[in-house]
């Protein structure tokens, strides 16, 4: 009877694990952070390890990784990361978490594990031995880790090397794109399609990155953009200024050749865009003669007509090269009025007005500026909602899982799939910590939540950061500190001389003496009204200070300065 009964408890748990689960831990509820689990009873596999850039409201933060609690204890069970391409929103964490997961296996294409490896070193040097890789040498090659079968095709995307993912378990078949686009007429290859997926074992998931689920122009094709930038860079009076992002490598590639086709020199400058460029040409990715490629300090030694400087700073990015060059710190590149500059990447959202800032100051300095406004050359890595329709089409998933964007973003392309005849009840919509269980049945969401929060990194810290000390940087930077220093008697607890005031960003002390004279007042007041028949308690004196000081200052100045009570006994 016991037995049965324990026989019985087995099949149960049986049927609970034996279950595929999607987790997302991040890139649901923003761009970024992109890092999804998939287990099947005690099989784990992760596809990729993205930072996400810091909001405005996070001073001092470097960027945001995702928060991996669920799967601490569950190390043993992780069978390989597998990452879609080499972009740092997928990548970018990993050489902080693979550690903390004790280095699972990696899996992904030469140059994506090539970037991952130099991401390692950056952050650790020697860290890169560690890696345990499985490289995908051919498109078609399959992996087995523990119940899942992996297979891959290509997507096409801004970098090289970006595939797309299959995983087969008992239950269903999940399709996952990572990043990619629907080129019409690619210039450095075969058309990509999907119908290939619509034949795969059924039920099939699509998780379906939906970043341009509202983008509904027209995307430039990629021939168009190049001919363009073709035509900019053999027609230039003088020198060619490009300004993108490191991450542009297929661009940036295409722009090399095109250079040395027409007997152009180039300069690279800045420091990931070069060390992308060095790992991409190591693979054999970009084939160009040595002295194609000239450093940065030796382009006055060509004509004007013969240079091309392709450098990071098309989101004026403070620290980047095209600031430097813009604000004349650049060592060796100054802004001739014949110079042409060119803008070759999207503007991130929020950055709208640093880029408006930069492109006036370049309009000042050079008569030459051509940006995506004005004329088509940039063509986005990412799908339009036409493209995400036609995507649809091909594939023909049974569920519909649109992913790695912002949430509206994810419900707009519900939306879309509904406008192409797809069920509502067919489309999950995820939160970062979603659990989404598959068993024979259909897809269902669990009321279970993984831990998501921020794991915010700062400099060399990981997630010492919390939000106290967010909230006190803000504060910081809006309103400045305010230090009251008390000296007290520590055996009669009596205030000694007047308190110091010392404050930084709030008020110009020198012009403010009436309100420092009846601050300094108050804090008289508080130690004075204090119960003589307790002993001098700090920590009540200063949350007193705090309390009373903060808001007279607030009444004063309708603004609130961090105070900072230090009191001294003597
Ligand atoms: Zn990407």
């Amino acid at each position: 009877m016991i037995q049965k009964k324990q026989i019985k408890r087995d099949q149960e748990t049986n049927k609970k694990t034996n279950l595929l689960r999607i987790i997302p831990l991040g890139g649901q509820e923003e761009v970024g952070r992109n890092m999804t689990v998939f287990e099947y009873h005690k099989d784990i596999i992760i596809l990729d390890m993205g930072v996400q850039f810091p909001e405005e409201d996070m001073p001092g933060i470097d960027y945001i990784i995702p928060n991996i609690c669920y799967l601490k204890g569950k190390e043993k069970n992780i069978r390989a990361v597998i990452f879609s391409h080499g972009h740092l929103d997928h990548i970018g964490a990993a050489p902080i978490l693979l550690e903390q997961l004790g280095y699972p296996p990696v899996v992904g294409r030469p140059l994506t594990l090539a970037l991952l490896k130099n991401r390692l070193e950056d952050h650790k040097k020697g860290s890169a031995k560690q890696l345990r890789s499985i490289i995908i040498r051919n498109i078609t090659d399959r992996i087995r880790l523990g119940k899942f079968l992996t297979k891959f095709f290509p997507v096409d995307h801004s970098i090289m090397d970006a595939i797309g993912i299959i995983i087969e378990t008992p239950h269903a078949t999940v399709l996952h794109p990572g990043d990619w686009t629907y080129e019409e007429d690619p210039v450095s290859h075969r058309k990509v399609q999907y119908h290939q997926l619509a034949k795969l074992k059924r039920p099939t998931i699509l998780m379906l990155e939906s970043l341009g689920a509202t983008n509904t122009n027209k995307r430039v094709p990629e021939r168009v953009m190049y001919n363009n930038l073709q035509r900019l860079i053999s027609q230039a009076p003088g020198r060619i200024i490009i300004g993108t992002f490191s991450s542009q490598i297929e661009r940036i590639k295409q722009i090399l050749e095109f250079a040395e086709k027409i007997g152009k020199k180039v300069a690279l400058d800045g420091y990931s865009m070069k060390m992308n460029i060095e790992v991409a040409k190591q693979l054999g990715y970009i084939k160009v003669k040595k002295e194609t490629l000239i450093p940065i300090d030796k382009i006055h030694r060509y004509p004007d007509k013969q240079i091309i400087v392709i450098c990071t700073g098309a989101q004026g990015e403070g620290n980047a090269v095209l600031s430097r060059i813009v604000n004349g710190q650049h060592r060796f590149v100054q802004i001739k009025k014949s110079d042409t500059i060119v803008f070759s990447s999207s503007i991130i959202p929020g950055n709208e007005r640093t880029i408006q800032r930069l492109k006036d100051n370049l309009y000042r300095l050079s008569d030459n500026v051509v940006h995506s406004d004005i004329m088509d050359i940039h063509s986005s890595g990412h799908g339009t909602a036409e493209d995400i329709a036609t995507v649809l089409k091909q594939v023909k998933p049974d569920y519909f899982l649109p992913v790695y964007a912002n949430h509206y973003f994810l419900k707009e392309a519900e939306k879309l799939a509904i406008r192409e005849g797809f069920r509502k009840e067919n489309i999950f919509i995820l939160d970062n910590g979603s659990v989404l269980e598959f068993d024979h049945g259909r897809p269902h969401l669990t009321n279970q939540k993984v831990p998501t929060s921020y794991v915010m990194v700062d400099g060399l810290g990981v997630g010492d950061i919390s939000h106290v000390v967010l909230r006190d940087r803000q504060m910081l930077a809006e309103d400045g500190m305010f230090v009251v220093i008390v000296k007290i008697d520590a055996e009669t607890g009596k205030l000694i001389n007047s308190p110091d005031i010392i404050s930084r960003g709030f008020i110009y002390m020198k012009e403010n003496k009436k309100l420092l004279d009846q601050t300094r007042d108050k804090v008289k007041k508080i130690l004075k009204d204090r119960d003589p028949r307790t002993s001098a308690d700090e920590t009540f004196i200063k949350n007193k200070i705090r309390d009373v000081i903060g808001s007279f200052l607030f009444s004063k100045t309708e603004r609130r300065p961090m105070v900072l009570p230090v009191i001294i006994e003597v």
